[in-house]
């Protein structure tokens, strides 16, 4: 829960009041929920997402949350929602009339596993705050509608793209937009200066090539199995390993995407874990040679793509990362760069070594690229473009 208006957006003075998290909806949930004066866990019975958001609505209005801010669903203006696939349709972020949310619903094909949660969502806010209160959609995929058709085209007959839409799409479109953004504040930047790679690396993991503030490609595709190695993904692979892991393995096709997506990557490698911080343990403690394995694939992977987007943008001033890994683990970072000081990348062991979940340069003064860890925060992105479409502004950023 952010509080926000034109104004302070224009002087990056957003108040975030609440951030929380409900796991396990549909049972004895887990409630996190985060205030300036402390965290709290509790667990309750939620059936589903009306239920959650009135549980929260109803914490906040509570003396125990210290929110003055809020007292009900009275108080809150509009409501954001993160929705993962916007198709074709929606190049941006766009308030939720029925014709949106049918354009959402139309996306379900493409995002089976998300976009049917995030319109119950939709439905549990409206139920919850009213139809008077407006609601938001921000599309994990509309920041790289800007991909030209030579990026998002697959070379296979175009007759499945015009029929089916078989295209590459791209993800995590919200941090890659807002990790830019504060790239080019972090350098006083204007968008058309900054041609930046950027790297969400997190258990899901991409990269996009950023050219005067719009994507011009990303590593994910038509879904987010694409490109870099992944905590339980594998990233790309040639596409007939599909049907011979189906024959050898006795699996249906269903099946198999499902071991790519969720058996794979770093999980698949290692045999342990998806989690990097197990894996990089498991290096400095035993030697682990399949966590090393796993380790060295996953930095050779975003090297590899970081080589090819500098091809793609005709070199590049900036590289970002971002997300769990990328915000956090300066081993890495160090992993991944290492082997690019041809492209101009030499990172600064001390300032990378500071960064940890704080935002700054990372390479050294002498770097041609200037390498930056930058955390993300897809929330407050959510909030603002939220405030700017309910205002009928559109976002700049
Ligand atoms: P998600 O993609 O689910 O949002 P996150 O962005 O939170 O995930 O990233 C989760 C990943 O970040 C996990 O693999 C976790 O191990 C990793 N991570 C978090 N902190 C560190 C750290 N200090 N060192 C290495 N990896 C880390």
């Amino acid at each position: 829960m952010i509080a926000t208006d034109l104004e302070r957006i224009k002087l990056d003075q957003d108040v975030r009041l609440l951030r929380g998290e409900i796991e396990r909806i549909g049972g004895e949930a887990i409630i996190t929920l985060q205030t300036k004066s402390g965290r709290k866990t509790v667990t309750a019975p939620i059936r589903d997402m009306g239920a959650a958001l009135d549980f929260v609505i109803r914490w906040i209005a509570s003396d125990e949350s210290g929110l003055a801010e809020v007292r009900g669903p009275a108080d809150v203006h509009a409501v954001g929602h993160r929705v993962v696939h916007g198709g074709e349709r929606f190049s941006e972020s766009a308030v939720i009339t029925d014709d949106v949310l049918k354009g959402i619903e139309s996306c379900i094909e493409l995002a089976p596993l998300h976009n049917p949660n995030n319109i119950k969502g939709i439905l549990a806010a409206r139920s919850v705050f009213g139809p008077g209160t407006p609601q938001v959609a921000v599309f994990d995929t509309a920041f790289h509608h800007s991909l030209p058709e030579h990026a998002y085209l697959y070379a296979i007959p175009y007759h499945l793209y015009r029929r089916h839409k078989i295209r590459r799409y791209g993800f995590h479109g919200t941090s890659h937009r807002y990790v830019a953004y504060r790239y080019r504040r972090l350098r006083n930047q204007t968008r058309e200066q900054a041609n930046v790679i950027t790297l969400h690396l997190g258990n899901g993991c991409s990269a996009a090539a950023i050219q005067k503030g719009c994507s011009v490609d990303t590593s994910m595709g038509m879904t987010p199995l694409e490109g870099l190695v992944m905590g339980t993904r594998s990233g790309d692979l040639d596409p007939a390993i599909v049907n011979l892991i189906s024959g050898k393995e006795g699996l249906s096709p269903h099946e198999v995407e499902s071991l790519l997506n969720t058996q794979s990557g770093l999980l698949g490698i290692s045999g342990l874990t998806n989690d990097m911080r197990v894996l990089l343990d498991e290096v400095k403690e035993h030697d682990d040679r399949r966590a090393r394995l796993a380790i060295e694939l996953f930095c050779y992977r975003a090297r590899k793509y970081i080589g090819s987007f500098l091809a793609a943008l005709g070199g590049a001033e900036g590289i970002v990362f971002t997300g769990g890994i990328g915000e956090n683990s300066p081993e890495i970072r160090e992993r991944i760069c290492r082997g690019l000081e041809w492209a101009g990348v030499a990172l600064d062991d001390s300032r990378n070594q500071q960064m940890i979940g704080k935002e700054g340069l990372i390479s050294g003064d002498g770097s041609k690229i200037g390498v930056y860890a930058i955390p993300t925060d897809e929330e407050l992105l959510i909030a603002r473009d939220t405030v700017r479409c309910v205002l009928g502004e559109r976002h700049p950023s």
